[in-house]
């Protein structure tokens, strides 16, 4: 496949942020967006504010089947499935002695259990139709910790090990690519209920980049010759140390 073809590429967690920046790009080159999240009314406004080619389906990356069925749909509405961007996260920080417990478990769901369903509906049918690229969004916390991120950076962690698992044992018709973004303008921190994790978030957060600089490496992933593979990209903002 070259370059200038028009793929399907599904988007999880594409109702905000950095998800809907690349489903938003992605549509607006032309390629077919299925875009899936909890929230299908912000999905459907995206997808009217977009050219027709971005499809909103309801979806939570923590229920199996509904993953499964996410990649179905996407298949049976535009008879192809290309690329799967993994990026539905969640980010509650806070220190461990705080045991918020419910909100590492949701941590562990969305961003462990969510990348893991994604990679187990879609990696058959790449295998068996020698083509495919996974794409992961992966965080800086992927690479390094900071008290309060403990166990979000575990589960970036995590995410960097099963996606770089997975670049090794694929075939190599099928690309893997992880991107590691620094700190960007999106709803995350939102999620945040611990008041001193909040409020570091808060100053770190001063430095942050848009959501369409991940878009734009996402895109450069994506639309490289089918022999090259972006392994990973690594984004901060310059401020970022
Ligand atoms: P947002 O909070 O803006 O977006 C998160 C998205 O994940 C939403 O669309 C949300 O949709 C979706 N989501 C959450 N839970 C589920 C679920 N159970 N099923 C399906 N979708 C879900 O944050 P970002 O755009 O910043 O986050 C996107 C990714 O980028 C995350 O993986 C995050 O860890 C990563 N990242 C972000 C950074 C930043 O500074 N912002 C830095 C590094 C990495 P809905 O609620 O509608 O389901």
């Amino acid at each position: 496949m070259n370059t200038t073809e028009p793929r399907t590429v599904l988007v999880t967690g594409a109702s905000s942020g950095i998800g809907e920046a690349v489903a938003t790009r992605l549509a607006a080159a032309g390629h077919h967006v299925v875009a899936g999240a909890r929230r299908l009314d912000r999905l459907r406004e995206l997808a009217e504010r977009t050219n027709g080619n971005l499809h909103p389906i309801r979806l939570d990356v923590t229920d199996r089947e509904d993953v499964a069925a996410f990649v179905e749909a996407a298949h049976d509405l535009t008879g192809r499935v290309d690329v799967l961007v993994s990026n539905a996260g969640v980010m509650p920080l806070s220190r461990l002695d705080s045991l918020l417990v419910d909100e590492w478990d949701r941590m562990v769901d969305v961003n462990v259990r969510g990348l893991l369903h994604g990679i187990a509906a879609a990696l058959p049918r790449f295998t068996a139709q020698r083509a495919g690229h996974f794409v992961t969004i992966a965080s800086i916390g992927a690479h390094e910790v900071v008290p309060t991120s403990a166990v979000y950076s575990g589960t970036k962690y995590a995410q960097w090990a099963i996606t770089e698992g997975l670049r090794q044992e694929c075939d190599p018709s099928v690309r893997v690519t992880t991107i590691s973004p620094g700190v960007v303008t999106t709803e995350l921190a939102d999620s945040i209920t611990e008041p001193g994790a909040a409020e570091a978030m808060h100053a770190y957060r001063a430095h942050a980049i848009a959501p369409d600089a991940i878009a734009r490496a996402v895109a450069y992933a994506v639309d490289q010759p089918a022999d090259v593979d972006v392994n990973e990209i690594v984004i901060r903002p310059t401020r970022q140390r």
